[in-house]
């Protein structure tokens, strides 16, 4: 029995976490789940969109499944994902693009790993006008040794356990000489303590080209936080979108895994949010608790659901599609067969 706190979140957050608990459980995996209200619902019943309680169940747990949270335009709302980072150092942000049979897509057969740095450069919140006017703006990214090779380690050590060759280091140390280059160098260190897996390194914007002309060539992908942000969805794109990607946001004592996509409100309540990402998230979850079989249950069943075509959301067929929760029974039924 493991104890996670589950952040349901709002539009089809509820829902889709719902349908995450039934795909988990027809694994026979037990969870005790530690329910905690975040974002609009917190605000509405504590005046905090990050009540103390959602840290503390966090902190008591060390693994935490979300589900999508809306974050108003314009108001004074700081981002859950990134106060929950900053307060677990959650360094890692880890994001799979792997192509289904069925889903349509540009290129089949991708299966890439993204490890991209959560913590530091530009996303760190160093930045100010530097006067009155507001005539220019500075963003100060700092790029520190240990930042570099705790994210570099983190992916040669995924690459080993999981059987994976090939880790690419993406950066832009030809311009960036001091914050690209750093990574660079570390990067180039720490792989020297994985001979067995192949080490090479591109240039960001090559990358980008390279990834929509051949993404067959890579494998294991580690880079710095700005470039990991774009690159990640430009992988999810390479698979057919976001309906189907999973993510992880993982640091030395907690793991929080969600699904990439947001809360959805134009689809809000009426049955007919995709399930897959936030399932293929708790599956993330359940490999990183070491419970592999049942995470594999998931993806097969997901992938065996998703080719059959039938039981499929909207998203996926817009002329012939069952709801939500047709999709999940769906699911469920694929894994109790296994
Ligand atoms: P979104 O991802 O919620 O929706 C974009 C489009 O994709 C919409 O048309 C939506 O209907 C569709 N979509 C998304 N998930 C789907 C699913 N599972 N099944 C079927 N269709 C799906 O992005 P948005 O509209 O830009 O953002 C809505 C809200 O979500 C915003 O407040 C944003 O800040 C928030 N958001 C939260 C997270 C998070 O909590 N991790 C991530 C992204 C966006």
């Amino acid at each position: 029995m493991y104890n996670v706190t589950l952040i349901p979140g709002d539009g089809i957050g509820p829902s889709i976490s719902e349908s995450t608990q039934r795909i988990i459980a027809s694994t026979g995996i037990q969870i005790s789940w530690d329910v905690q209200e975040a974002g609009i619902n917190a605000i509405e019943k504590y005046k905090d969109p990050l009540p103390q309680q959602v840290i503390d169940s966090i902190s008591r747990n060390k693994i935490a499944l979300k589900g999508p949270l809306t974050t108003p335009v314009g108001t004074g709302f700081r981002s859950i994902n990134v106060a929950l980072r900053k307060e677990f150092d959650l360094f890692i942000n880890l994001r799979p693009a792997k192509s289904f049979i069925g889903v349509k897509a540009t290129f089949k057969d991708v299966d890439l790993i993204m490890f991209r740095e959560n913590t530091e450069e530009f996303y760190a919140g160093i930045e100010h006008y530097i006067d009155a006017k507001k005539s220019a703006a500075e963003t100060i990214g700092v790029v520190t040794r240990a930042g570099c090779e705790r994210i570099v380690r983190a992916a040669f050590e995924y690459s080993r356990k999981h059987g994976r060759k090939q880790v690419t280091i993406v950066h832009k140390a030809n311009i960036l000489k001091y914050t690209g280059g750093l990574f660079l160098e570390v990067g180039r260190k720490v792989a020297q303590e994985f001979p067995e897996i192949q080490c090479n390194d591109k240039i960001i914007d090559n990358m980008a080209m390279q990834l929509v002309l051949n993404p067959h060539q890579f494998d294991v992908i580690v880079t710095t936080n700005l470039f990991g942000d774009i690159l990640s969805d430009l992988c999810s794109g390479l698979v057919g979108g976001l309906g189907l990607a999973p993510g992880a946001n993982i640091g030395y004592d907690a793991a929080l895994f969600e699904a990439v996509h947001g809360s959805a409100p134009d689809i809000a309540g009426q049955n007919l949010a995709n399930p897959c990402a936030m399932a293929l998230a708790g599956a993330m979850m359940l490999d990183y608790l070491g419970e592999i079989e049942a995470s594999n249950k998931i993806q097969r069943a997901i992938a065996d659901v998703i080719m059959e075509g039938v039981y499929v959301t909207r998203d996926l067929n817009p002329e012939k599609h069952v709801g939500t929760i047709e999709m999940t029974d769906a699911i469920v039924k694929t894994i109790e067969k296994m």
